[in-house]
C-alpha cells in the first residue's frame, strides 16, 4: 500500500508544499514542533533513510540544505536543525526544524499549534526563497 507521503507526492492528499523536483519534495509537517518544521522526502518509496542509494542520499541532503537555507533566510531562526526518526511514516524523510531559542525543546513529541492560515503563509514565504 502506498505510504501517506506517496499519496502526497501523487497529489491525492494536500500539503503545504515548499519545493519539488523530479526526485524529491519538501512540505510542512502537518503536526509541527516549530513554525516552519519541514519534511524533505525522496519520491522513491523506501522506508529506511540509510537504505537509499549513495547518490539519492546525497541528493536528499543537498535538497534539504537548499530548503534549510531558505528557512534560515526567511524565518531567521538561530539555525535549522535536522532530525531523522522515521518511526511513524515508513517512507524515508528528513525533518528540518528551525531553532528559534537555545532552550527550545526540539523533540518530535513537542508539537505546537499553528493555524492553517499561518501554515499557508509559512509555505509561501519559504518556498519563494528555495533555490534548487
Ligand atoms: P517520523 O516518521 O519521523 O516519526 O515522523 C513522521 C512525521 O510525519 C510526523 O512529524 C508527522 O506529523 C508527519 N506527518 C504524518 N502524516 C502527515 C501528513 O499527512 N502530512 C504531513 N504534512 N505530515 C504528516
Amino acid at each position: 500500500m502506498a505510504t501517506i507521503f506517496t499519496k502526497i507526492i501523487q497529489g491525492e492528499i494536500p500539503c503545504y508544499k515548499i519545493a519539488e523536483n523530479s526526485t524529491h519534495i519538501a512540505f510542512l509537517d502537518i503536526n509541527p514542533i516549530a513554525a516552519g518544521h519541514t519534511l524533505v522526502v525522496p519520491k522513491e518509496e523506501i522506508d529506511y533513510l540509510f537504505d537509499l542509494s549513495d547518490s539519492l542520499l546525497a541528493d536528499s541532503m543537498f535538497f534539504a540544505k537548499q530548503v534549510a537555507l531558505a528557512i534560515d533566510k526567511t524565518l531567521k531562526p538561530i539555525r535549522t536543525g535536522l532530525i531523522v526518526e522515521g518511526l511513524e511514516v515508513p517512507h524515508a524523510h528528513i525533518h528540518l526544524v528551525p531553532i528559534y531559542d537555545e532552550r527550545q525543546n526540539v523533540s518530535l513529541r513537542n508539537k505546537v499549534e499553528i493555524s492553517k492560515e499561518k501554515m499557508a503563509e509559512l509555505a509561501e514565504t519559504i518556498s519563494a526563497e528555495v533555490k534548487l
